[in-house]
């Protein structure tokens, strides 16, 4: 259970918004307000139990050994409490895919509700005798969570074999996720509602992008880097050269004679997109003077007669 979203909260509440959303939450849902309506019971249960989780945590401290096996078949009905809903995924993209965007087609290991035993974990279930299936106890004006069902309501007869009384199967599910353009490498694709499914809410799929390079670009600090081979006359005598940006479109740029190599020149708005907008990061372009190969003994000999 994660107990902020039970009742409608993220993890940032302060302590103040989870005071009011469980008063108005329970409020609404109050088995009083709504009598013999067992949804509201069930709903109500939560909303105590995530209040209880929040502000003391130290109760479920030691609620692991709920989930460690089963001493009867009289055992009772447990939800997940202890597991991440999330799942968190690594996926490689190179940068031109970073660029434009892409659908792609992945595979997730996802848990869901078993279908046989709808998450009960048992074939049978029985309402639970020491609270009548309300899932609690009325002492004067507080309700107490049934310990005999923990409050569930219910006790199991026969184990599920669907689910092998886990109450959740694995499945490999497939999904078309699109990544829009311009994502940073590291950055995180939140899929909501994609991740594991269990009884009283669903996690979210965390895809976390690893962006390689592609042909001569390559990205650092979410900039795109490319490279550009200067001849060694154009070295000597500067001018004009060409860059190819990852669009294949041609930039002419000017080069002052003598630019050495691992200069880096930068091109306004002509590298990575930025997400949600219409505008582009500078792309920059990296000089790396290539020296030829000089077999001709004239050559090397005028070299020699100037000092070089
Ligand atoms: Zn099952
Ligand atoms: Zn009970």
């Amino acid at each position: 259970m994660n107990p902020y979203a039970v009742l409608g909260l993220n993890q940032n509440s302060s302590l103040d918004d989870v005071e009011r959303a469980y008063r108005k939450l329970a409020l609404q849902f109050h088995p009083d307000r709504n009598p013999g309506d067992s949804e509201a019971a069930s709903k109500f249960r939560d909303i105590q139990e995530a209040y209880d989780r929040i502000k003391k945590p130290e109760n479920f401290r030691n609620e692991q050994h709920f989930q460690e096996g089963f001493q009867s078949p009289f055992d009772i009905i447990f939800p997940f409490f202890n597991e991440d809903p999330n799942i968190l995924m690594n996926i490689t993209l190179n940068v031109q895919e970073a660029y434009f965007g892409i659908n792609k087609t992945i595979h997730v290991p996802r848990k869901q509700i078993c279908n046989m035993c709808q998450g009960t974990r048992f074939k049978q279930t029985i309402l639970c005798g020491s609270c009548g299936g309300q899932g609690f106890l009325k002492k004067g004006n507080n309700h107490l969570r049934c310990k005999e069902c923990s409050g569930t309501g219910k006790l199991g007869t026969h184990k599920c074999d669907n689910c092998h009384a886990t109450g959740h199967i694995k499945i490999n599910a497939e999904l078309t996720v699109t990544f829009p353009p311009g994502l940073k490498d590291n950055s995180v694709v939140r899929l909501q509602g994609a991740g594991h499914q269990f009884r009283q809410f669903v996690g979210d799929l965390l895809i976390k992008l690893k962006i390689i390079s592609f042909n001569k670009f390559h990205l650092l600090n979410d900039e795109l880097h490319t490279s550009i081979e200067l001849p060694l006359t154009k070295f000597i005598l500067g001018g004009e050269v060409e860059i190819t940006d990852i669009e294949n479109q041609v930039i002419s740029v000017k080069i002052l004679p003598n630019t050495p190599s691992g200069t880096k020149l930068r091109v306004k708005n002509k590298g990575m997109k930025i997400a949600g907008t219409n505008d582009k990061t500078d792309l920059v372009a990296t000089i790396n003077v290539q020296i030829p190969d000089i077999t001709d003994v004239n050559i090397i000999s005028k070299l020699k007669e100037f000092g070089i």
